[in-house]
């Protein structure tokens, strides 16, 4: 039995008051147990401001940089231990538990390696100074400087690795200390990646604290120069916007929540050729990677009419193959979702999306996984449904399973994006066309409804990544539904970290001072 610890102060604190059962999702025994009763979060979060704060910002870039290389080597040396726990914790099959741990050192040895090329220098120019005066000498240059206050950061439970680690090296490289709270049901494999990053010694004193379970009164601690970047659902973010921190003390939020991404087939993609296998691979591997349960899965599949049957038939075929059961047994292709709260939300899900659509393949009856004990574990088949152009609940409700919906449309362009658009704002839609001047109108009406947008085409279609892989270098985030945030995108998920301030003065002495 793991028994996960909090670290704050630079110190390990068991809490105390009554434990909470972390669990197996595969078996249903208790694997770990976490409280964060009695923490002292306000000298959490004033740690981290008043020690790792000066700390980081005393450092360039390029030092930042090589603090994040180091945490990904620290990492790294542990992957096959860090892969098993992701399994058992998480419910992970090998390939998933790698889409999450590998994700996390990929995403801090990016961030280190932009930190080596910013070099030097422990702030970024914006742009170039601006002449404000009658002469040459009065200029304003803009600048970002690292917010002397503390990043609190509130995961989603479906990627404890990468969710936890693409935060930390955003804030860390941007010279922000980082206070990281895992969703409490899968927090111990984010507990053990901090507790080797503790162990490795690499981080300076109040760089990274832990919460290993429920925040208990720390958002309230917020300040003005506080950060606090969410991942969750848009129930909960609702909350968390209107919190003392953030509605009177201006903390800054960012919110990372729901979102019912698209896959939309042009009407110029026949059965059978490569875009049609592309767009069947790609709604394949989102629905089922993670059991779904990603933010950027497809949830929505508009075809057009003509292609529907043929639709159907290849992702049902290609879903029937999955062997979905405890991925301890490495023949399982598709492993359980990840808590009991999961399964019942998931099928609720099915049900209510099966009042309006019809269930090709799949379902919410319960399911016995494969060397899972008998009648244990969370287990869903993978479900595809075929909907209609009167469905409401498609477009509104997310089920964060294995599950998607198939909507026939008339191949119109406007058509696909309006949609997309009713979807009220999504992390990523993927298009599918050969047909340039379909492809345009598309994207015009359809990609602001969007932060991003694969636009696969056939020349590219041996090398695009599935959308539902979000990369370092490319913003993650999506209007509307999908929280109206932004994180990554390289340089610019530095940008949430650091403020904004116009410099006036003598451009002489300013282009000594800020260089
Ligand atoms: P959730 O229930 O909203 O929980 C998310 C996090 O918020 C957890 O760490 C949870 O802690 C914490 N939390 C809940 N209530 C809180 C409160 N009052 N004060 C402080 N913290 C609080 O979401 P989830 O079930 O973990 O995640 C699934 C959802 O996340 C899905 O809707 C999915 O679409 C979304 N998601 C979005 C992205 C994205 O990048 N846009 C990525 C992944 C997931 P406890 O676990 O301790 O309760």
């Amino acid at each position: 039995m793991i028994r996960l610890k909090s670290y704050v102060c630079d110190r390990w604190e068991a809490g105390d008051g009554p434990l909470r059962d972390l669990i197996d999702p595969s078996t249903e025994a208790v694997i770990a147990q976490t409280t964060t009763g009695g923490i002292a979060f306000d000298a959490a979060l004033a740690h981290a401001r008043d020690v790792g704060g000066p700390a980081l910002r005393a450092l360039t870039f390029a030092e930042r940089g090589a603090l994040l290389k180091a945490m990904a080597r620290a990492l790294h040396a542990h992957r096959d231990d860090l892969l098993a726990l992701s399994t058992r914790c998480n419910g992970t099959t090998r390939g998933d538990g790698k889409f999450d741990v590998d994700g996390a050192t990929g995403t801090l040895a990016a961030y280190a390696r932009i930190g080596r090329a910013l070099g030097e220098s422990r702030l970024r120019l914006d742009g170039e100074a601006e002449k404000l005066g009658g002469g040459a000498r009065y200029v304003g240059q803009h600048v970002w400087l690292p917010r002397p206050g503390a990043a609190v950061h509130v995961n989603a439970f479906n990627f404890p690795a990468w969710g936890t680690f693409e935060k930390v090296a955003q804030a860390i490289l941007a010279g922000m200390p980082v206070v990281s709270k895992p969703a409490t049901a899968t927090a111990a494999l984010a507990f053990r990646m901090v507790e080797l990053i503790v162990e490795a010694g690499v981080l300076p004193a109040g760089a990274l604290s832990f919460v290993a379970g429920p925040a208990g009164d720390l958002l309230t601690h917020l300040g003005p120069q506080d950060c606090l970047a969410f991942t969750g659902s848009a129930d909960t973010a609702a909350v968390l916007r209107s919190g003392p921190g953030v509605r009177e003390r201006s903390a800054r939020i960012n919110v990372e929540a729901d979102s019912l991404n698209a896959a939309v087939l042009g009407p110029d993609v026949e059965v059978g050729d490569d875009l049609w296998h592309l767009f069947v691979r790609n709604v394949v591997k989102d629905m089922t990677q993670k059991t779904g349960q990603k933010c950027t899965a497809i949830r929505r599949v508009m075809v057009p009419q003509a292609q529907v049957d043929d639709a159907l038939e290849a992702l049902a075929a290609e879903l029937a193959l999955f062997r979905v059961g405890n991925p301890a047994d490495t023949s399982v292709t598709m492993g359980p979702v990840a808590s009991a709260a999961q399964l019942r939300d998931t099928r609720a899900g099915i049900d209510e999306l099966g009042q309006e659509a019809r269930i090709v393949c799949g379902g919410s009856r319960p399911l016995q996984g494969l060397s899972a004990p008998d009648g244990k574990g969370y287990f869903v088949a993978p479900t595809l449904l075929k909907g209609s152009a009167d469905s409401e609940r498609v477009h509104s409700r997310e089920v964060f399973g294995p599950c998607a919906t198939v909507l026939p449309y008339d191949g119109d362009a406007e058509s696909g994006a309006g949609l997309v658009a009713r979807g009220q704002g999504s992390l990523v839609s993927s298009v599918y066309s050969d047909d340039r001047r379909w492809l345009a109108d598309f994207l015009m009406s359809a990609a602001p409804w969007n932060g991003r947008v694969l636009a696969a085409s056939k020349k590219v279609s041996d090398q695009t990544f599935p959308p539902g892989m979000v990369l370092p270098n490319q913003v993650h985030g999506g209007p509307g539904r999908a929280g109206g945030g932004e994180e990554l995108g390289g340089l610019r998920g530095l940008n949430f970290y650091s403020n904004r301030v116009a410099i006036q003065g003598d451009a002489g002495v300013l282009r000594k001072i800020l260089s």
